[in-house]
């Protein structure tokens, strides 16, 4: 079967994320009838899901993380996570963006320990946490090394050690893979399932690649455009731990196909 069209609930798990008749519009220049980006959208993510939002450039799928992260306020409706505002919930949720802006005249562990350091962690305590944190994600052998030269991949896994540094109980993703190659990508697709599995945060991940969006999670949002509306929910049924052999099951390409289709249908 390639994927079903009701919400299922993936892991056994609570209400984490919830969006109740969300609805965005965005101030225009010159005064005009403000923009609308979103409309009624309702959602539920539970605690320890990994949902993708996929649909046309332009449909509001990032503007969907800024509102989780409390970045830009909704126009109407509510979202709460963990039962808390946006504004409230700072704490507990961390930003991963295509760009990993990382400073460049700071080593690579200086950069993982930047907001430790705005935290006001101590200095020792800061060292454990960020050579475990370079060890998760495969740096330990770079921490001495500057942003010039790490590769691509490594920039985005000092990016994603940075992220976790903070401890997040909700990690957004805003197409954090689409500048890398394919094999950087996919190993990289991996690690973030292990991470997931090892640490048990709740994902939002914006892609354009329908594969990506399947791999790594429980469920993924189709989005329509103009404005942007949840067209499809596609639960992905292909079992964990998935790994790289997951890729060249038959029940995977099943899943990319109908998710594609979906795609396709909302491009119209
Ligand atoms: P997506 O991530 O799906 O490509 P975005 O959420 O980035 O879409 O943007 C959705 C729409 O909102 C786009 O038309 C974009 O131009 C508009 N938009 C995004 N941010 C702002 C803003 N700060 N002010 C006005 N319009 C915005």
């Amino acid at each position: 079967m390639p994927g079903v069209e009701t919400p299922i609930a993936a892991p056994p798990s609570r209400p984490y994320i919830c969006f109740d008749g969300v609805a965005k519009r965005y101030a225009q220049r010159g005064g005009s009838a403000p923009a609308s980006i979103l409309e009624g959208i309702d959602l539920t993510v539970q605690e320890g899901e990994f949902v993708s939002l996929i649909g046309p450039s332009g449909c509001g799928k990032s503007t969907m993380l800024k509102l989780v992260a409390g970045l830009t306020p909704v126009s109407a409706g509510s979202i709460r996570i963990e039962g808390l505002t946006p504004e409230n919930a700072r704490e507990i949720v961390s930003f991963i963006f295509q760009d990993p802006t990382l400073l460049p005249w700071r080593t690579v562990e200086q950069n993982v320990a930047l907001r430790l350091e705005l935290e006001g962690v101590t200095r020792i305590r800061r060292q454990e946490k960020v050579a475990s944190l370079l060890e998760l994600v495969g740096l330990s052998h770079a921490a001495g090394s500057y942003p010039r030269q790490l590769s691509g991949g490594m920039k985005m896994r000092v990016s994603i050690a940075r992220a976790l540094s903070t401890r997040p109980r909700v990690l957004l993703m805003d197409e954090p893979f689409a500048a890398l190659d394919e094999i950087s990508r996919d190993r990289l697709n991996e690690e973030m399932l292990r991470l997931q599995a090892e640490q048990g945060w709740t994902a939002m991940f914006v892609t354009h690649s329908v594969a990506e969006a399947v791999f790594l999670s429980h469920r993924v949002l189709v989005l329509s455009a103009h404005p942007g509306r949840i067209a499809h929910e596609v639960a992905v049924p292909l079992p964990y731990p998935r790994t790289a052999e997951t890729r060249l099951t038959p029940e995977f390409e099943q899943v990319v196909a109908h998710v594609s289709r979906l795609l396709r249908g909302v491009h119209r």
